[in-house]
Formats: structure tokens, sequence, C-alpha cells
């Protein structure tokens, strides 16, 4: 890649992260402590949940979630197909069996009819990502009677009708890793208001010190991490109004083309801004590139497209024709008005006559 080239994501760290991080080292205690424990107690004071436990991943968030709600084998867990292997390997790992659904082409969420065609006797949960950055709707999932593990890797800081992720879901999910909304490098946390659920997330992330064995795990985060988590979650109010700032240049920009911007929703935080467009993807990625500008697939592969089934028509659409374009906070007033106009030099030129 051209080192003048936009990049599809980069992150936003300060001095701040680094100064935070290296008074943890100096310190000598650098796996989970204190700095861990703080980060929980920040965290759920800002989602406005009671507990919460910081985990290694949103992957093994994901996992331990399940365990916590007794998901294992001959289990069924849906899923949607539009999202990143994280949660097809969380539900393996759990020993639990997959069942892909579709998605909604307007809101790349999962598509709450599709998954009530199937559930079995044998659903055991659900896990609701919030894609994007936009706020699934909720209470649709809720009134189908099966746990909820909501899944706000992509929407920390989202909103549905006033009301914030992380408080929709029995138990709920983030992920901490390097292009996140918050970045630690790698890291996860659960949130819940049930006591005993954040518990067992508790009893499982860690093996050492135990009277009894059962098999438990190592998915701790450090205090290195969660002191660069601290920094981040203070910025993430002004790291939000920037992603909204910059989406609005592009709505206004992109209003008189013939692609689909994303919904102009108010709790919306645009993780990601994906306009759809007419031609293949592929085209647009390389003549993006060619203009200065990295673009990205939104997802790298559906998930059905891995395992089946083959009945998920709206993703295979979307994966076909959603391209995600570079927003993040650091982007500045000139790096937009290339990723404008590069935009702006593709469509007219992949334009049908
Ligand atoms: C990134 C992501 C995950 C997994 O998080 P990791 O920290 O990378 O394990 C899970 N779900 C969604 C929706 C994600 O975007």
């Amino acid at each position: 890649m051209n080192t003048d080239t936009i990049p599809h994501s980069r992150l936003t760290l300060g001095q701040e992260e680094i100064a935070a991080v290296s008074r943890v080292l100096a310190t000598g205690q650098i796996a989970q402590g204190d700095e861990v424990a703080v980060f929980e107690r920040e965290f759920s004071d800002m989602v406005g949940v009671k507990y919460a436990a910081a985990v290694s991943s949103g992957t093994t968030a994901l996992h331990l979630s399940l365990l916590a709600l007794g998901v294992g084998a001959g289990d069924e867990v849906i899923i949607p197909s539009y999202v990143c292997t994280a949660l097809l390997n969380a539900v393996h790992h759990s020993g639990a069996t997959p069942v892909i659904a579709d998605i909604d082409p307007n809101t790349l969420n999962i598509d709450s009819i599709d998954v009530e065609k199937r559930i079995t006797k044998r659903t055991k949960a659900l896990i609701v990502p919030h894609m994007f950055g936009l706020v699934a709707d909720m209470g649709r999932f809720a009134s189908l009677g099966l746990p909820v593990i909501e899944d706000c890797a992509q929407a920390v800081g989202a909103r549905r009708n006033g009301k914030l992720t992380g408080t929709f879901g029995q138990i709920s999910i983030f992920s901490f890793y390097a292009t996140k909304m918050m970045a630690c490098g790698e890291g996860g946390l659960v949130v819940s208001d049930s006591q005993e659920l954040i518990e067992r997330i508790r009893e499982n992330r860690e093996y050492d010190n135990r009277n009894t064995y059962s098999v438990r795990y190592n998915y701790k985060m450090t205090d290195f991490q969660a002191a660069m988590g601290r920094q981040q979650l203070r910025k993430l109010p002004a790291f939000i109004a920037r992603r909204r700032e910059i989406a609005t240049f592009y709505n206004q920009a992109f209003g008189k083309l013939n692609v689909k911007c994303p919904l102009i929703e108010k709790g919306h935080i645009y993780y990601r801004y994906i306009i759809k467009v007419e031609q293949g993807v592929e085209q647009w990625l390389g003549q993006m590139l060619a203009n200065g500008v990295s673009c990205a697939r939104p997802i790298f592969k559906p998930l059905h497209h891995y395992i089946g089934p083959n009945d998920c028509p709206n993703t295979d659409s979307i994966y076909e024709h959603a391209l995600s374009i570079p927003i993040f906070p650091s982007l500045s007033e000139k790096e937009i008005k290339i990723v404008i106009s590069a935009l702006k030099q593709t469509y007219n030129r992949l334009k049908p006559n």
C-alpha cells in the first residue's frame, strides 16, 4: 500500500494511553489486578448496569457468556450469517451447534422473522450483534422468549430510543480489539444486571487458587490493557461525536449519487460507514485504492458460505454490493475530501452509460 493511501481504519491513541500503560508497567503488577477492577467499575457505570467482568477478548466474552447461560453440547444457538467468524468459534467452543440466520438488508442486523423460523426445541440462546454501530431491534428478539446474548463489539455507546447498548441482553459483551471503537490491543468485557451470571464468568475466566477442580479457562485481561481501556473510555464520547460528524459529511456528499448510505438514526455511532453500490464490490475496492483510499468488504465472508445453509439471500446480496469506506476519529478534513472525491470518481467511472 502506498504510504499516502488513506487506511480503512486507524487507531486514535495519545500520550494519555502511553502514560497510563507506563504507570502500570512501573508498578510491577501487570496481570489482572486493581486496574482491571477499576476498569470494570467505570465501564459498568458508563453503561448503567450492575456488574461487569473483563476478559481477554470479545470471543472469550461470548464463549463464557454461552457457558454462563448453560449452553453446551446438544443445544443450538442462532447467530447471523453477516458477521465475523468469532461468533461461530464461540458457539463451537461451547460445544453447541450454530444455526445461521439471514439479515435485514436495510439495517444489516440479524432478521428477527428469519430467526423465528429457525427456532427448534433445541434452541438455547440467540446472539444478536449490533452491526456497524446500529442497534438491532432488541424488543423483537426479547419477545421470542429465549435468552439473548447482546453482542456490542461494534456498538459501544450506541443507543436505541435513548437506551444504551449493554442494557438490552440477559448478558452483553464488548470487544476492545485494536480496530474497534475503543482499543486495548486485545480485550473484552461482559456486563449484566444478574450477579449470578457475572459470578459464573468470574469463576471460569481464571484457574488458580481453587479448592475443587473443574475445567476452567485463562481468559483474563491484564492491568496494562485495562489502563489503556480506561483512557479510551474517557475519550469515547469525543470519538462518537467525531464519527457522527464525518458520517454527516458523507451523507451530504453522496446524497445525489445512486448509492445507498447507512440509515440515519440518532443513536448510530458509525463504527463503519457502509454504502451499497450497484456494481460488484470487487471493482469498487480496486478503483477506490487506485484513487488513494483503502476500503474493505464489511465482512470478509458470510458464515453460511463456510458452513451453509444456502438460504440467506439478503446476506448474499449485501456481500456482493456492500462497501465499507474509511471512518475513524482521526480522519482529517483533507482526508475526508479525498475519500469523497475518490468515491465520486469511482462512481462516475463504474456507472453504466
Ligand atoms: C470483533 C467482534 C467480535 C470478536 O471480538 P474479538 O475481541 O476480536 O475476539 C465479536 N463480535 C463482533 C460483532 C465483532 O465485531
